[in-house]
């Protein structure tokens, strides 16, 4: 009668410690180019999988959300907050964790720390986006917003995209001394800039990564010029926005899954049938990207559940045959699975 757990009842955990283990034994941008190259190729499989908005459990101060999917073979989610005012409590803006299951016996098969991860696929994403919107051979990105995300993107361009140069800024200095003293040996060359249009004076890439539970104007139409690439990922819920409408008016916008961009992202701030293309079908070559020179793309990149699930199936393959895991016995699994309950009493 068994009183220890089955292996099948083990389900490897990966900690903050073990995460950070995993990227450094794979190497940040080896990590970055594999993980984007992962969702760009879940992306071409996007019919198969089963969608839905995230579950927002909203708050004034705050947002608390479940982003789950399933290709038929796994199933991910993630619970992720969202708390502009805790940065200034000593406290991360965002944090994250997930599970992989299979599909045929609904057993766990991962649980992960995901406030690093998400870091890592959120610029892995936009990294995605700018190779398949940008113009040709942006060596150069804008970065407004230089918070707990921005040197994640930075690297992320750096290894996918072949950007050279950031452009630096953010309303608190100390943010951008921050992320320029993380940054310095990356081999990017880092600007640090007194204001936004500074920052994007002659950039190819323009990144906001801004957190405020406000519909901010980080970006006005004047300063924008044409033939730009914007990815705007820090406006992801209701209420919460970047760029000056008439940004988003002028551009080509392109979004993961638009029931939930529309609810979330900038286009929030448009009519409900604004045009939006789905960046999967740029991807497979079902739409087009960017169609000329001069034209703006505008990702409207809120964070989406397949990119996560991207992530776990990852971080899941990457950990076999490595210490960066421990398991855990977190799945109760008597040897007779009817007697849940003489499996409580013999523990007794
Ligand atoms: P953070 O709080 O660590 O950093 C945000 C930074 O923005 C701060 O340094 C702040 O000073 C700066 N900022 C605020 N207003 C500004 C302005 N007007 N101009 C310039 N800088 C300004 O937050 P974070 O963890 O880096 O996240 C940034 C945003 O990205 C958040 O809103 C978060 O919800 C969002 N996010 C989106 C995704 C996605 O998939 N799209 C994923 C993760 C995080």
């Amino acid at each position: 009668m068994k009183l220890a757990a089955s292996p099948l009842a083990m389900v490897p955990f990966v900690s903050v410690d073990h995460m950070m283990q995993l990227v450094h034994h794979i190497g940040i941008e080896a990590f970055m180019i594999d993980l984007a190259a992962e969702i760009e190729a879940d992306f071409a499989r996007w019919e198969l999988f089963d969608k839905t908005p995230r579950v927002a459990s909203h708050s004034n101060i705050g947002v608390i959300e479940l982003m789950p999917t399933s290709d038929q073979t796994q199933y991910g989610f993630k619970y992720v907050n969202g708390h502009p005012k805790n940065m200034k409590e000593g406290l991360q803006t965002v944090t994250a964790f997930g599970v992989l299951a299979n599909v045929d016996t609904g057993y766990p098969v991962l649980f992960s720390e995901m406030t690093m991860l998400t870091a890592l696929r959120t610029a892995a994403m936009s990294a995605v986006a700018t190779k398949h919107l940008a113009g040709p051979n942006p060596r150069s990105m804008a970065m407004i917003g230089n918070g707990a995300q921005s040197e994640f993107q930075c690297i992320a361009q750096k290894a996918v995209n072949g950007i050279e140069t950031i452009r630096l800024y953010d309303v608190d200095s100390a943010a951008t001394t921050k992320c320029a003293a993380n940054l310095a040996d990356s081999g990017l060359e880092l600007i640090i800039c007194d204001t936004p249009e500074a920052a994007i004076e002659g950039a190819g890439i323009i990144t906001t990564a801004t957190a405020d539970k406000n519909m901010q104007t980080i970006l006005t139409d004047n300063m924008v010029g044409s033939g730009v690439h914007i990815n705007a990922i820090g406006g992801d819920c209701p209420g919460k926005t970047e760029l000056h409408r008439d940004i988003v008016a002028r551009s080509s916008v392109f979004v993961e899954y638009p029931p939930q961009t529309r609810i979330e992202g900038e286009l929030q701030q448009m009519d409900p049938d604004h045009p939006a293309t789905e960046l999967w079908q740029v991807i497979t070559g079902k739409a087009k990207g960017r169609q000329s020179a001069n034209e703006i793309t505008l990702f409207d990149g809120v964070g989406f559940a397949i990119e996560d699930f991207s992530a776990l199936r990852y971080v899941h393959r990457k950990i076999q045959n490595t210490p960066y895991y421990i398991d855990i016995d977190l799945i109760a699994d008597p040897d007779d699975p009817r007697d849940l309950f003489g499996m409580l009493k013999r523990a007794g």
